[in-house]
């Protein structure tokens, strides 16, 4: 992933994207084996390097996931349903659960 464009763009689309390169970067392995490169990359770097780095940028971007996702939790308010009990966020026109209006 390019340096100045590592944060632009939501974190789910940038993680879509990570894994979209690891995608074909195996694909690419697949079909023409680790130890070969494109034939129009002028680098010659062997399919098992980009593949490694690809796998480096899924990591970095799923970690950013990660800690995005726990911030978002822990922002998120819940209650008790009125009439499951169960925890559910407070910004739900319905339980998810038991599908009953909020009281
Ligand atoms: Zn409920």
């Amino acid at each position: 992933m390019h340096p100045d464009y590592k944060d632009v763009g939501k974190i789910t689309t940038r993680t879509i994207e990570e894994c979209s390169e690891l995608i074909k970067a195996l694909c690419k392995a697949e079909r023409f084996g680790w130890f070969t490169w494109h034939p129009d990359d002028v680098t010659k770097t062997f399919n098992i390097e980009k593949t490694y780095q690809e796998l480096l940028d899924v990591k970095e971007t799923v970690q950013e996931l990660l800690e995005y996702l726990i911030r978002i939790k822990l922002k998120q308010t819940w209650a008790l349903c009125k009439s499951c009990r169960k925890s559910v966020p407070t910004n739900w026109e319905k339980c998810p659960y038991c599908r009953k209006e909020k009281a």
